[in-house]
């Protein structure tokens, strides 16, 4: 007899480790690691994942005592190293085992059990994508052709719709009526064959010029060095990491290819990461046109049906190269050589929702535990990555900081200057484009080329405001401020989705919801304002393309944008941070920043790092073909450090100041933080619990060197969908054992009836 060690689904921190069960007979040769098996737990049906299998049982425990898998629900979807690393996930973020476990299986797949009230029997739902078979219809083999009887049109419709090849059957359902009968009745004759194919769904496919990688001539000097510093890393074999810290531009792509060629040759496959909002065809297409059908693609934009089949790619081993989101590090691949983390600076790597894990670290993880390399590349490297390469090793694996400072050929770098919006509105310019960048756009117009101006997203909302009093509506069931949609007359919450019609100065009908006066206007740099502004600019001489969650929304919405501006021969593409990533459009001469400063001012310690990384990266947009390229950037804040940074191409005059206010107030790199939420509907048990929860985490802290407990406070945002929120934030050093506490303590305050506590360890939202 063999024995399983199952995690069992039921998402509670009570439950820390997996059960021991045994494994029938008849299910000897099923039962793997990876599999979903259905359980008995505390009497009753329970779905579960193996995690490993044994041939005994846990020491102690009574064989007899063991109870018998029952069913296996799912074949395996992750392997040993896989399960090791999800147990890994669940110790450090603190989220019950089974959650951290969830991510790793078939895209998809929905198996558990459940009963419509305390009397009615256990019911199993099971619900998973398998592949999709189509039907093709094709003629058969035949010394002669088939010849139908005379009245027999549809015969004749489907055969000479045959003649030029196989056809698919709903195609020809779709074209000829009654085909279905006329299919059935030549098969009869055999006179045609119906034949099951799989198709695979997914795959971005593109027109985009720029969707290539040409293979370059020759490396530049810092490519080479990037290679050999990741070829140690790969020979090393415990996941030594090395951060490609290249200017926009110097070509890390290229050096990402030829690292995955190289373990290609090896036999060996590679885990690609891009920010979800890179994720384009343009950025697909590269390394399609290096790998062709190895590539799988792996991000929140497919449907569950393509997710599956680019996933099952994967596992049956058809496709060796993963390029994806975040998630596509739970991808069924396990002979990896290499993992690569494009834009590693990204806060998007950083999960939202349970597990709360940060790909880099999860990456780091897996890289030890495949015994790989991890490549992270950026050109503006997090504070976090640059403080491991100064301390040159990381939790017992080499950190190695490669620089790339060039780009190569004749592209050079281009050149940024600030303008002060202050000064233009003392000077009298009211316009939201300053004189210098009206100027730029005349002349990117006169010479036919292409410029892209970002506003930044925050700063991008339109507010309600009242001029008399500053009041600004906010929605009553989320402490968000209302934004207005001036084409459909909205008040709209981007935190729960409510809308309310309104009017807005110089209507009639506008009053102020505090003191009721007339002049509500709207406030701030709306996308409206800039068309209409730019359009007196631009008239018919250039073409505006507009991308912002509201252009884009829809499949492929992105795409026919990026090629629509691509196609065009003189253009401005306006837009918000999405712009900013990964495009690379050689006939860009000018990149505008309207408003470079508003998220400087948010109450966030990564504030100042989030607008320099934003800023550099956009300027990156330009000037990457033969052309030299200008940055305009608009601000009410031109000394900030953060601009100065950008305007000099010179990460030292960001990166010292705010290293040492990082360091004075004990904040990432320097010391990890966590952010506790408790939310519910009632603020006395919401508060209650937290209190409670604080009060346990200072006591068995008990003043530990380089911990600290802040709060309980309201959050931020301290309403959402109905429910108060409070938090109480720890900090801790750097090599801490954050999870560990955390995990103990939300365990030992157990379940509060009416109060979720969501537990993130090395947060990034803190709002
Ligand atoms: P990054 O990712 O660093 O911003 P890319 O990889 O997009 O930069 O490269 C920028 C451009 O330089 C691309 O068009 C790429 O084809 C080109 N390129 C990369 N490496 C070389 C090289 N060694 N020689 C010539 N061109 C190169
Ligand atoms: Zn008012
Ligand atoms: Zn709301």
């Amino acid at each position: 007899m063999r024995y399983a060690h199952v995690v069992v689904d039921i998402p509670t921190r009570a439950l820390e480790g997996a059960f021991d069960y045994a494994i029938p007979a008849e299910l000897e040769g099923e039962v793997e690691v990876g599999c979903t098996v259905l359980v008995t737990f505390s009497r009753r049906p329970q779905v579960g994942y193996v995690v490993a299998v044994m041939d005994h049982p846990v020491a102690g425990v009574s064989p007899d005592k063991i109870r018998p898998i029952q069913q296996v629900l799912a074949p395996s979807s992750f392997d040993l190293g896989a399960a090791r690393v999800a147990s890994w996930m669940a110790r450090e973020y603190a989220c019950p085992p089974c959650e951290a476990l969830r991510p790793f299986l078939a895209p998809g797949q929905l198996v558990k059990v459940r009963r419509e009230d305390d009397d009615a029997p256990w019911q199993l739902v099971c619900e998973r994508s398998g592949p999709v078979d189509v039907r093709w219809v094709r003629l058969a083999e035949a010394e002669e052709p088939f010849e139908p009887r005379k009245n027999a049109s549809r015969q004749r419709a489907v055969l000479s719709a045959l003649a030029a090849g196989p056809v698919r059957m709903a195609e020809l359902a779709a074209t000829i009526p009654g085909a279905s009968q006329a299919v059935a009745a030549l098969e009869a004759k055999g006179a045609v064959c119906v034949e099951m194919r799989r198709r695979v769904r997914g795959g971005d496919e593109t027109s985009l010029s720029s969707a290539v990688a040409k293979r370059p001539d020759h490396l530049t000097e810092g490519q080479k060095q990037a290679l050999e510093a990741i070829d140690a890393a790969c020979t090393a074999a415990r996941g030594d990491v090395v951060l490609v810290d290249g200017v926009t531009g110097s070509g890390k792509t290229e050096v990402y290819l030829a690292a995955i060629e190289r373990v290609r040759a090896q036999g060996k496959g590679a885990l690609v990461l891009v920010p979800e909002i890179s994720l384009t065809a343009q950025t697909v297409g590269r390394f399609r046109s290096r790998f062709g059908d190895d590539v799988a693609v792996l991000h929140s934009r497919l449907s569950a049906g393509e997710r599956y089949d680019q996933w099952d790619l994967v596992r049956q081993g058809l496709a060796h190269v993963v390029v994806g989101a975040r998630s596509a590090l739970f991808a069924p691949l396990y002979n990896v050589g290499l993992i690569i983390i494009d834009e590693e600076h990204e806060g998007s790597y950083k999960q939202g929702s349970a597990p709360r894990y940060h790909a880099r670290e999860l990456a780091a993880r897996l890289a030890r535990e495949r015994g790989c390399a991890l490549v992270l590349g950026s050109a503006t490297p997090s504070l976090e990555s640059l403080a491991r390469c100064r301390a040159k090793t990381w939790g017992g694996v080499r950190w190695t900081r490669v620089s790339m400072p060039e780009r190569p050929g004749t592209a050079v770098l281009p050149t940024v200057s600030v303008v002060d919006m202050t000064q233009q509105f003392a000077g009298g310019n009211r316009s939201i484009f300053s004189r210098e960048l009206t100027s730029a756009l005349e002349e990117v117009i006169e010479r036919r080329e292409k410029a892209v101006l970002l506003l930044n997203r925050r700063g991008f909302a339109t507010f309600l405001m009242c001029r008399e009093c500053g009041c600004v509506p906010e929605c009553p069931h989320c402490s968000t401020s209302l934004t207005y949609h001036e084409r459909t007359h909205e008040l709209a919450c981007h935190t729960c989705g409510r809308t309310w019609p309104t009017t807005a100065w110089p209507d009639p009908s506008a009053v102020c919801p505090n003191c009721g006066s007339r002049y509500m206007g709207a406030f701030g740099v709306g996308t409206q304002r800039v068309e209409d502004e730019l359009a007196m600019i631009v008239g018919d001489r250039a073409e505006v393309i507009r991308m912002d969650t509201d252009t884009t929304s829809g499949k492929g919405g992105h795409q026919r944008l990026l090629e629509r501006f691509d196609a065009a021969e003189c253009a401005v593409l306006v837009g918000t941070q999405m712009i900013a990533k990964g495009l690379d459009f050689p006939e860009v001469t000018l990149v505008g920043v309207v408003n470079a400063d508003t998220t400087l001012k948010l109450p966030d310690f990564r504030a100042g790092e989030r607008t320099y990384s934003l800023l550099e990266q956009v300027a990156g947009r330009a000037g990457r073909g033969e052309r030299p390229g200008k940055v305009i950037v608009q601000t009410y804040w031109a000394a900030h450090p953060a601009i100065q940074a950008v305007a000099r191409h010179d990460r030292s005059l960001f990166l010292s100041p705010e290293l040492d206010e990082r360091m004075e107030a004990d904040y990432p790199p320097y010391a990890r933080l966590a952010n506790v939420v408790a939310s519910g509907r009632d603020p006395r048990t919401v508060s209650l619990a937290l209190d409670d929860l604080a009060a346990d985490l200072r006591r068995k802290l008990q003043g530990a060197r380089g911990w600290e407990v802040l709060g309980p406070a309201d959050c931020l945002k301290a309403r959402a969908k109905d429910r108060v929120r409070r938090h109480v934030m720890v900090k801790a050093p750097v090599d801490a054992n954050m999870g560990e506490l955390l995990g103990r303590a939300t365990r030992e305050l157990g379940p509060r009836p009416g109060v979720s506590i969501a537990v993130d360890v090395d947060c990034y939202d803190l709002m």
